[in-house]
């Protein structure tokens, strides 16, 4: 038998990853002679590992945190009209023809499939955090054409950056800045998505106060591991809809491997499966 095709994910820390459980049950079920590697890369490591995929017989990656924005840099070859507008990717593939480096953005996908699957069309959203996620989410939804999305981070300055950039991507939709997470003005709001990581430890502060939240918002938290965040048990406990962001994260590995793989398709029902048992073993 051949030697098996390496996929993976550059990032760190990954040790907690649930990516390799939902790439190898899609591997084995589809009979793909591959194996989903974890690959923790130190800051200075990044540019080699980048050159030498070829000897690692690595066809394809994702890429998270911190490096979704540094790849950009450090990677010689096509980028998707939605990694230049978003600014970050989380994908990689190599050119079958010349063994280039591709990279892609499959985040904003992940998210919009997911709304999909929940049947939300929102027309005004709150985001907590301008980070990676946070540009994914713009693109996103301002391909939706959502009405106006409203923006806060503890740092003003990458607001501001999000909302000068999606601005000018999707004239159809308004986005701004908030001072505060009063000033997102939850009540006019019918979605609110945290994308910042207050929720993953225990001793994370609640960012929203149970007067701000109303029945005709949709609390999305992008968290995943806590499975239910302070957030999430809040909205829960009043009633309002919820969600994680294993959803969102199931779609995003969805459509990276659909890149890997065409013209076969993910088995989703299987990847989802093979997330929700590691999932709860988190
Ligand atoms: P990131 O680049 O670090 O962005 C998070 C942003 O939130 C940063 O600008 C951060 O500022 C800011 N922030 C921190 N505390 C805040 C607060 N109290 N109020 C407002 N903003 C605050 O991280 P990311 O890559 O965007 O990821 C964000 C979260 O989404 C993480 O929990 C990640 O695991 C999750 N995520 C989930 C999926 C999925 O598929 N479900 C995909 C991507 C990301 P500082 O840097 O100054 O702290």
């Amino acid at each position: 038998m051949s030697k098996p095709r390496v996929y993976g994910l550059i990032g760190n820390p990954i040790k907690h990853s649930l990516s390799p459980l939902m790439h190898n049950a899609a591997f084995s079920h589809l009979k793909i002679n591959a194996k989903y590697k974890l690959f923790p890369l130190g800051d200075k490591e990044l540019k080699i590992f980048l050159s030498s995929l070829n000897k690692k017989n690595i066809r394809g990656l994702n890429i998270t945190i911190p490096y979704k924005e540094k790849v950009l840099q450090l990677v010689d070859g096509y980028l998707s009209s939605a990694v230049s507008a978003i600014g970050a990717a989380n994908t990689l593939t190599l050119d079958k023809k010349n063994n280039k480096p591709r990279l892609f953005n499959t985040d904003h996908l992940g998210f919009t499939r997911h709304l999909k699957e929940l049947k939300l069309n929102p027309r005004k959203a709150a985001i907590i955090g301008a980070g990676g996620a946070a540009r994914a989410l713009c693109f996103a939804l301002g391909k939706k054409k959502a009405q106006e999305v409203s923006i806060y981070d503890i740092d003003k300055f990458r607001s501001l950056s999000l909302m000068e950039r999606f601005n000018q991507i999707f004239p159809a939709t308004q986005f701004l800045a908030a001072e505060s997470i009063a000033a997102l003005k939850l009540e006019e709001k019918d979605l609110l998505i945290n994308a910042s990581s207050i929720g993953m430890k225990e001793e994370d502060p609640l960012l929203v106060d149970a007067g701000q939240l109303h029945p005709g918002l949709f609390v999305y938290d992008l968290i995943y591991n806590p499975a239910e965040t302070k957030l999430f048990k809040l909205a829960k406990a009043h009633n309002i809809p919820c969600s994680n962001g294993l959803g969102m994260l199931l779609y995003q590995g969805v459509e990276a491997l659909n890149l890997w793989i065409s013209p076969k398709s993910a088995p989703v029902e299987v990847m989802r499966l093979a997330l929700q048992k590691g999932a709860k073993k988190l």
